[in-house]
């Protein structure tokens, strides 16, 4: 475990003053995990699948959690978003409880497989949230129209899930985690199921929304390479009973570029980091 876990978060790449000129975005301390963990019983038995889960995310940061799968990155995205309770420890989001945070709309979900109504357009499936949430209709769908053309998806806003590829489906359904304008993007292996090239573009574009109002984004992969080329910071697990093992601060110049992945520097991470999962 490193020592300077506590002092990372205040790192000076994830609040630049000097490409947002007159915005300041000081950090400050989000959701706070105290020696949590979740014991699942089941019929094979007692599963401990997250244990002794320390992690301090600030405002503004961009974290992945890097870890073999099974585990528990999944587990903690839904400890932190009030999808699972802890059954040790504790977690809060500002002070408040997970599930209050969740309640309060503080969230946006983005899971592998977007779930998206079959029978709904990407506007629709878009303004679902919203609609849940009873806002006048012209108002969102305005709203709507802006977030798909923010994802790069201006002309297709009538296509049916059947009609849009994988990435484009995950593109909707960034759209749509961004229609609850949440405070924290909880993100579980969103571009997984993708191909290389592909991937490589959402990475660009979710970069750039992020750049753009730096919301807190918590983003889990197995990627590790993907993980150094988006994040602040890079949380490695243990296998099960999973528990964060080292976290290492990507010092990477933002914005990051194509150009970042040839950087040395960039490789040595994603060695550096490869060689911790291996061993
Ligand atoms: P990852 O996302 O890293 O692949 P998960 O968080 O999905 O891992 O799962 C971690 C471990 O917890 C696995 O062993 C899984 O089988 C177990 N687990 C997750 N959810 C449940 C559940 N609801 N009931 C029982 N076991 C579970
Ligand atoms: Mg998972």
């Amino acid at each position: 475990m490193l020592g300077a876990r506590h002092s990372v978060g205040a790192s000076s790449l994830a609040f630049d003053e000097d490409r947002v000129p007159g915005v300041v975005r000081p950090q400050r301390l989000l959701i706070d995990i105290k020696d949590a963990g979740i014991t699942f019983d089941g019929k094979g038995g007692r599963v401990v699948a997250v244990e002794k889960l320390d992690a301090q995310i600030r405002t503004h940061e961009f974290v992945s959690i890097v870890g073999p799968s099974g585990c528990g990155k999944s587990t903690i995205l839904r400890l932190i978003g009030g999808l699972a309770r802890p059954t040790a420890g504790r977690i809060e989001i500002d002070g408040e409880t997970p599930n209050e945070a969740r309640l309060a709309r503080r969230f946006g979900f983005v899971f592998q497989q977007s779930v998206m109504l079959p029978w709904r357009t990407a506007i629709d499936n878009v303004m679902l949230p919203s609609e849940v949430m009873a806002e006048a209709t012209l108002k969102r769908r305005d709203e709507a129209m802006r977030l798909l053309e923010r994802v790069g998806l201006k002309g297709y806003e009538t296509l049916y899930p059947r009609q849009l590829s994988g990435g484009m489906r995950q593109r909707v359904a960034i759209a749509r985690a961004l229609s609850f304008r949440p405070q924290i993007m909880l993100m579980d292996e969103p571009f997984g199921a993708l191909d290389a090239l592909t991937r490589q573009k959402l990475h660009a574009l979710l970069l750039e929304l992020w750049e753009a109002d730096r919301k807190t984004v918590l983003f889990v992969t197995h990627d590790v390479a993907e993980a150094v080329f988006l994040s602040d910071r890079v949380l490695i697990m243990s296998p099960r009973p999973g528990r964060i093992e080292e976290e290492v601060s990507v010092d990477l110049p933002r914005p990051r570029t194509d150009a970042t992945r040839s950087l040395p520097g960039y490789l040595a991470l994603v060695d550096r980091i490869l060689a911790r999962l291996i061993h």
